[in-house]
C-alpha cells in the first residue's frame, strides 16, 4: 500500500492568545477591534516541528467507487495516493454520510469533500449542491478545484461572491447549476433577492466554519443552512472545534462522523523572530536587507491598512523587488491576478492586509514579515502560519519599534 508523506508537528505548548470575541474585520460585524499589546518575546521562537510520520492510507483513489471521468481528472492531477482526510472522508462521503472534518489548510480537504459530492451530482441527475466558504479567495480555490476534478463531466456551476459584478453570477443562475459555490454574504444577497433557490440543495460544504463564525458570518450561515432541502447530506470543516462550531453542527448534522487530522499549531513549525528599528527609514533599509537575502524567496510583507500597503507595495516596486499588493479596495479581479502572479511566482513579494490575506493557500511561502505589528496575537498565529506550508519549516519576521 502506497503511503503519504505526511507531516505531523507537535502539539501546542503554549496558549496563544484568547479567541476573539465580536467581529474580526471583513466579515458583516466588522468594526475595528481593539489591539492588544503583544510583547515581543512571544513573538521569537525556534520551530518545533515533530518528525514527520508515514500515514499509510486504506485506499488508491482508483480503488474509490467514483465515476471513470473523476477518476481520470484525479489522476491528471497527479493525485493518486489520498491525503488522511481523503482516506477518511471520502468513503463516509460516498456512503452518504454527514462529515465533519478538523482539518488545516493544506491537508488536502477540499478533493476530500470536491469527490463525494461530484459523485452524486453525476449520479443523481436532480440533486444539487452548495459550497460556502468564507472568504472570495477560498471560495476561488475550491471552484478551481471541482472545476478541475468534474471537468468533461457537464455540471454546471456558479460562483457567487463578493466584489465581483453580478451580471455573470445572474447568467450562471439562471442556467439553474447543479453547484453553487460562494461567500456567505453574496450567496445571501441572491437569496434575498430571489435569484438563488436553496429548497432542493440536498448536499451542503461548509469549509473553515471557525473563520466563518470569527467573521461575523453566523445569521447568515444559518439562514442559509434552514433554506435547503430536509433531506440532506452536510460537510463541516473546521480547524477548530469550539462551542460555536459545536453548537452550528450540533443543530445541522445528522449522526454525523467525526474525522480529524488536526496536527496542533500550524505556528509551530515558524521559525520566529524580531527586528528592531528606530526610524521609518531605517525600517525601510532592513526590509530591503531581507528581502535580498536568496532564502527569502516567496514572502508576505504584512501592512496595517490598504494605503500603507499600496505605497509599500509601490516603493518595493521603485526598488526593483517584483512585488504587488492584496487588499479590499482591489477589485475582485485585481486581487486574483495578484494571487494567481504571485502562486506562478511572477511576483515574489505580496504586501497584504490582513482580511485581503485570510484564506490565502499558497504552499511556497517561506517568509512572512509583519512590517506593522498585527492587532492580536491571534491575528499574528494566522498570519504567520501561511510560512512553512506542507511540512516545511516557515520563518515570520516582526519589526518592533526600539
Ligand atoms: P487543500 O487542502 O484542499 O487546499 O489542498 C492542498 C494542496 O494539496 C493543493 O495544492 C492540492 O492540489 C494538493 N493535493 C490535494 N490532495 C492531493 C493528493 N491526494 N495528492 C497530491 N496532491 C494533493
Amino acid at each position: 500500500m502506497p503511503s503519504y508523506k505526511y507531516s505531523v508537528y507537535s502539539s501546542a505548548k503554549r496558549n496563544v492568545g484568547g479567541r476573539r470575541s465580536g467581529g474580526g474585520g471583513g466579515g458583516r460585524s466588522g468594526g475595528k477591534r481593539r489591539g492588544d499589546y503583544i510583547d515581543p518575546s512571544r513573538l521569537i521562537r525556534v520551530a518545533t516541528p515533530s518528525q514527520a510520520v508515514d500515514y499509510t492510507p486504506n485506499h488508491k483513489f482508483e480503488d474509490f467507487a467514483v465515476d471513470e471521468v473523476l477518476k481520470n481528472n484525479l489522476a491528471a492531477k497527479g493525485y493518486t495516493v489520498p491525503s488522511p482526510i481523503q482516506d477518511q472522508t471520502i468513503p463516509l462521503g460516498l456512503a452518504g454520510r454527514d462529515v465533519i472534518g478538523i482539518a488545516n489548510t493544506g491537508t488536502g480537504k477540499t478533493a476530500s469533500f470536491a469527490v463525494p459530492v461530484m459523485q452524486r451530482l453525476i449520479h443523481e441527475p436532480k440533486s444539487r449542491a452548495l459550497i460556502v466558504a468564507p472568504t472570495r479567495e477560498l471560495a476561488q480555490q475550491i471552484e478551481e478545484e471541482c472545476r478541475s476534478i468534474a471537468k468533461g463531466s457537464g455540471l454546471t456551476g456558479a460562483i457567487l461572491i463578493g466584489g465581483s459584478g453580478m451580471g455573470p453570477q445572474l447568467r450562471d443562475l439562471r442556467n439553474n447549476p447543479r453547484i453553487v459555490i460562494g461567500t456567505p454574504g453574496r450567496i445571501k444577497d441572491h437569496l434575498d433577492r430571489g435569484t438563488l433557490k436553496l429548497h432542493d440543495v440536498n448536499m451542503v460544504v461548509l469549509d473553515e466554519v471557525d473563520r466563518m463564525l470569527d467573521m461575523g458570518f453566523v445569521a447568515d450561515v444559518t439562514e442559509l443552512l434552514r433554506e435547503l432541502a430536509p433531506e440532506r447530506q452536510s460537510f463541516f470543516f473546521s480547524a477548530t472545534m469550539d462551542p460555536r462550531v459545536q453548537g452550528l453542527i450540533r443543530t445541522f448534522a445528522t449522526d454525523p462522523e467525526t474525522v480529524s487530522v488536526k496536527t496542533g499549531e500550524s505556528s509551530d513549525h515558524v521559525n520566529q523572530d524580531v527586528v528592531y528599528y528606530g526610524g521609518t527609514s531605517e525600517k525601510m533599509a532592513k526590509l530591503h536587507d531581507i528581502l535580498l537575502d536568496p532564502a527569502v524567496s516567496k514572502v508576505i510583507v504584512f501592512d496595517e491598512t490598504q494605503r500603507s500597503v499600496e505605497r509599500l507595495g509601490q516603493e518595493l516596486v521603485i526598488r526593483g523587488f517584483k512585488a504587488d499588493t492584496i487588499h479590499g479596495g482591489k477589485s475582485q479581479g485585481q486581487r486574483i491576478r495578484a494571487l494567481d502572479n504571485f502562486k506562478a511566482s511572477k511576483t515574489t513579494v505580496l504586501v497584504a492586509t490582513d482580511v485581503a490575506a485570510r484564506g490565502i493557500d499558497v504552499s511556497d511561502i517561506t517568509h512572512v514579515v509583519n512590517f506593522s505589528m498585527p492587532q492580536t496575537y491571534q491575528d499574528y498565529t494566522h498570519r504567520i502560519g501561511r510560512a512553512g506550508r506542507a511540512g516545511k519549516v516557515g520563518h515570520a519576521i516582526t519589526f518592533v519599534n526600539k
